[in-house]
């Protein structure tokens, strides 16, 4: 497999102020020349109204952010907020041109410097004895903190892919893509150093069937005061594994799907794509590197330019599936930061909600209602399916 250019694997960054205040980095391999030109726009500071509760029964943290509410949605393509700035258009990118940008969301639904959600304002951690495993973070139970809400601290930045308006992730070259995986590096290592953030969260949606509300190609970066519902349980799976076997729950699944074979998309020197045995969405599939590592940082240079030409092929064969390019959700799933990450995998989920032309996977009555999947498409045929589309 041609594993790229390892030294695209490294771009610089180049950070510079927004006019009201938040942050924007330029990524890629000419960093200083976009710097030059301000943000030439009249921006008072967002008001942010957000908050974290924590739902007892279910265990899990809720945001509720009613400013979003105003965000802005599916503008006219001539006023995109995420293409280069013009002459007649100020946009969120200053520069008339760029390769990746990542910048702080005007709207976020987590804003600011704060404890970890649950802890005390100084940040050490309050009671966390109470029904927890190592890796949880909630409040002390009692009848007096059931209603609580703590301030939802992190931050939500936004990453343009590129700066065409019309293009997709799956159009960039392997040299481009390695710029985004050099962005997301620097932000999951970055965000993570930054006080009371729990986990960092890379994604992209695409396709207004997800819910996306700009056409632009990008994605978006969480940083959680949290560690989340679906994080919190893997760990908790890996545990109880690793309590009952003394071994990996990833090494040894990974291992299983390798030998079993027949969920397995593409395997190259240092990942592996496969649909998962019990895969929950009609086209899924989940991207590990061979050798477990807890984050993106952590990832050498051979194995950051493998992905970016492995990734590429995936989302090539996505865009074959129906008649038309596949929406997706693509996720990164990283060791949370501070607690409980010493057994976990990263690893990528992509997965569209597309079942055929036409039809889309809703999460009705059963799924939502319950949480309990029901997949119309058998995993072995999803995955000689997305083989044969290569
Ligand atoms: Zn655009």
């Amino acid at each position: 497999m041609n594993r790229g250019d390892p030294r695209a694997s490294r771009a610089s960054k180049t950070a510079v102020a927004l006019a009201d205040g938040r942050t924007l980095m330029y990524f890629g391999a000419i960093p200083g020349r976009p710097a030059d030109y301000p943000d030439r726009r009249r921006l008072d500071p967002a008001v942010i109204r957000s908050e974290v509760r924590f739902d007892w029964l279910l265990g899990e943290w809720v945001v509720i952010a009613s400013h979003r509410q105003d965000r802005t949605f599916q503008p006219a393509d001539n006023q995109c907020p995420l293409c280069p700035s013009t002459a007649d258009n100020c946009t969120e990118i200053p520069a008339p041109e760029y390769e990746v940008v990542v910048f702080e969301n005007r709207f976020p639904t987590l804003n600011g410097d704060g404890p970890a959600a649950g802890n005390a304002p100084d940040g050490t951690e309050k009671d966390l004895s109470i029904g927890t495993t190592a890796s949880g973070s909630r409040p002390s139970a009692g009848r007096g903190s059931l209603l609580g809400a703590w301030p939802a601290a992190g931050r939500c930045e936004v990453v343009c892919f590129s700066q065409h308006h019309t293009a997709s992730f799956a159009d960039l070259s392997p040299a481009q893509a390695a710029t985004v995986m050099s962005a997301w590096v620097d932000r999951s290592a970055e965000l993570a150093r930054q006080p009371g953030v729990e986990q960092v969260y890379c994604f992209e949606n695409r396709g207004a069937e997800i819910g996306v509300t700009l056409s632009h190609p990008h994605g978006q970066i969480y940083a959680y005061p949290y560690i989340t519902p679906r994080t919190d349980r893997m760990l908790r799976s890996c545990a109880g594994y690793r309590h009952e076997t003394g071994r990996n729950l990833f090494d040894d699944l990974l291992a299983a799907e390798l030998e079993d074979s027949a969920r397995i998309v593409l395997a190259g020197n240092h990942w592996i794509a496969l649909v998962p045995h019990a895969a929950h969405w009609p086209y899924e599939v989940h991207l590990y590197p061979r050798r477990r590592v807890p984050g993106l940082p952590a990832l050498d240079d051979a194995a950051r330019a493998e992905f970016c030409e492995l990734y590429l092929d995936l989302l090539r064969r996505f865009d074959r599936l129906f008649d038309q390019p596949a929406p997706y959700i693509s996720a990164w799933h990283q060791a949370p930061v501070r607690r409980g990450g010493t057994d976990f995998a990263l690893h990528l989920e992509l997965f569209t909600v597309r079942r055929a032309p036409g039809r889309l996977k809703y999460l009705a009555g059963s799924e939502s209602g319950m949480g309990a999947f029901a997949n119309d498409v058998a995993p072995e045929a999803a995955a000689a399916r997305l083989r044969q589309l290569g």
